[in-house]
């Protein structure tokens, strides 16, 4: 990278390093190179064009490349600067967390829908795997009465959730507890049921994941991934356990990957739920399925999930 004169100015210094990302592999090069210098200079990236001109110093420069060695190892833009925005909401993110996914907004705001449909006082809600606590905090942020119980089996990824729950300032109303998946719900909430369980559960079938980008398989937590041979594990514990812990009128709501749709909707049709539908997103692939709870089933206390 150039040192002097014209070669420190932003513009210079970008086009150089778009290239350079280029030339690793990185897709989103020149969006990457502009957010990592906006990162560096603690500017907004609109900012590096009105500054296009302005010279970087040593330090600068030294930081940027830093970054950028970084982003060419193919470690993902969020874990570099440490935040993902979702729901407009920032979130603060690092190698303990998945990174939270625009397709999951669709997941938040089906629940945020049904919930304010259903006019409950209280809302309660489960939101199990939470990993960055992305969709408890979204949830309990756009629906002012109700609390989130927030679940984890990785205490890792529960103190990021944790920091991203103060850093809303929901602390009264998102509580999280770690536990295999719906273990957390046993003793919560003074042992009330739960209007609504959400869940974005690991869902890639194990045998795929060395074929992910980079940025996934190096980085991401496995076991944020995994969701066994078929993809499918965790959907079957969840349509087994759920219905124990949903109060009348209760629903599930789940994301899942391209194409487990007809076995999602297979599964809990299976285990009895009722209006069980699927909601595609942006691209028109099934990205959530949602499921009432079963009509006057039977509780069964300590039932096997
Ligand atoms: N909810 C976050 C989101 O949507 O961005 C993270 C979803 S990530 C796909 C799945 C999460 O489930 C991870 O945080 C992982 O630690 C957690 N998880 C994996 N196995 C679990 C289990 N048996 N019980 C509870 N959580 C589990
Ligand atoms: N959406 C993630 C991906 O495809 C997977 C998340 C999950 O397993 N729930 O990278």
């Amino acid at each position: 990278m150039g040192v002097t004169g014209r070669e420190r100015q932003l513009l210079a210094i970008l086009k150089l390093a778009s290239e350079y990302l280029e030339r690793q592999g990185v897709d989103s090069a020149r969006l990457d190179a502009e957010v990592l210098l906006a990162h560096v200079l603690a500017m907004d990236r609109i900012d590096l064009y009105v500054n296009y001109d302005r010279p970087m110093d040593d330090r600068e420069l030294a930081e940027y490349r830093a970054v950028l060695r970084k982003r060419a190892s193919r470690m993902p833009v969020a874990y570099i600067t440490g935040f993902k925005e979702f729901m407009s909401l920032e979130f603060a993110v690092d190698e303990r967390v998945l990174i939270p996914r625009p397709e999951t907004e669709i997941l938040v705001e089906t629940v945020r829908d049904r919930i304010t449909r259903a006019s409950k006082e209280r809302p309660r809600i489960a939101d199990i795997g939470t990993g960055s606590g992305a969709i408890a905090c979204s949830l309990a942020l756009m629906l002012p009465s109700a609390r989130v119980l927030a679940t984890d089996v990785s205490s890792d990824a529960l103190g990021v959730a944790k920091a991203n729950v103060k850093k809303h300032g929901l602390e009264d109303r998102v509580v999280c507890r770690q536990g295999d998946l719906l273990e957390g719900l046993g003793a919560s909430m003074e042992r009330e049921m739960v209007d609504a369980i959400v869940s974005n559960p690991p869902y890639i079938p194990s045998s795929e994941l060395d074929a992910l980008s980079p940025e996934i398989s190096q980085y991401e937590p496995r076991g944020a991934l995994d969701g066994g041979p078929d993809g499918l594990d965790f959907y079957r514990r969840l349509a087994r356990g759920c219905v124990e812990f949903l109060a009348d009128g209760g629903f599930l709501a789940l994301e899942i990957g391209n194409g487990q749709a007809p076995d999602v909707i297979g599964l809990l049709t299976e285990a009895g739920f009722g209006d069980v539908e699927s909601i595609d997103d942006y691209s028109g692939t099934a990205r959530v399925v949602v499921a009432s709870r079963p009509a006057g089933c039977r509780v069964l206390k300590n039932g096997a999930m």
